[in-house]
């Protein structure tokens, strides 16, 4: 069984297309929020993330300043800035569509969150210390997020209550034997300084975590960002994964 798990779309439909072209057939599709902000085809990638067969998918903090009127204080200048672009041309299906999103999502084996499972929406896992006070936070033996871009695994160190980092390369694949917190990357708009597009596949029943990275054509995606007026910024970042 294969399960594609996708996070951070960020309006890069190009991205997107090239990441559902590589993982080829699989039996569902865990996306773990931020469809849109950023890139320059929301719409887009909302209507082609609905379409896919057995979709779940998780509401995203950039997903919740579109959809509410939420302070975007906790936004840097030029994420509010497309905040604000995003709520003018979202199609009202869209809007709702997102708005509708769950913020967590369980099933027997693992816990779907964007953050983390404390704080669903917001929160950030960017070291072991935050992710060993999370273990307490969701009951499966798995918990997926999103929200750091950067695709690698917290593993709970068994009986020890230490929590160790591993970061992914393109093709590497874990065995999960161990409680583990998992991120499969950003689609489009990968931070880890290797721009191509990041998805993992799962496997519920070999209980395998496999990394993969995709090359796009991210020039076209800064054209869009340019022409659409966006911060130049976020065209300029797409090209080194930062
Ligand atoms: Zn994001």
């Amino acid at each position: 069984m294969r399960i594609l798990v996708i996070s951070d779309i960020h309006a890069n439909l190009t991205a997107l297309q090239a990441v559902l072209e590589a993982a080829g057939s699989v039996d569902a599709t865990w996306c773990l929020g931020d469809l849109v902000g950023y890139g320059p085809d929301p719409n887009e990638c909302i209507e082609l993330v609905r379409s896919l067969p057995s979709l779940v998918c998780l509401l995203g903090n950039h997903d919740a300043a579109a959809t509410s009127h939420i302070s975007l204080n906790a936004f840097n200048y030029d994420a509010r800035l497309s905040v604000h672009w995003l709520r003018g041309v979202l199609k009202p299906q869209n809007m709702s569509f997102l708005a509708g999103l769950p913020e967590k999502y369980v099933t027997h084996q693992v816990t779907l969150t964007h953050g983390s499972p404390r704080n669903p929406v917001w929160e950030y896992l960017l070291d072991t210390h935050t992710a060993a006070f999370n273990f307490d936070f969701f009951d499966t033996h798995l918990c997926f997020v999103g929200h750091s871009h950067v695709p690698l695994a917290y593993l709970a160190l068994n009986g020890t209550g230490n929590v160790e980092c591993q970061l992914f390369n393109n093709g590497d694949k874990l065995k999960l034997t161990m409680r583990a917190i998992l991120n499969p990357g950003s689609v489009g708009q990968p931070r880890d300084h290797d721009p191509r597009a990041s998805y993992a596949i799962f496997d519920p029943e070999e209980m395998t975590w496999e990394l993969h990275r995709v090359e796009y054509d991210v020039l076209s995606v800064q054209q869009r960002i340019n022409s659409l007026g966006l911060p130049r910024r976020h065209a300029i970042r797409l090209a080194q994964g930062w």
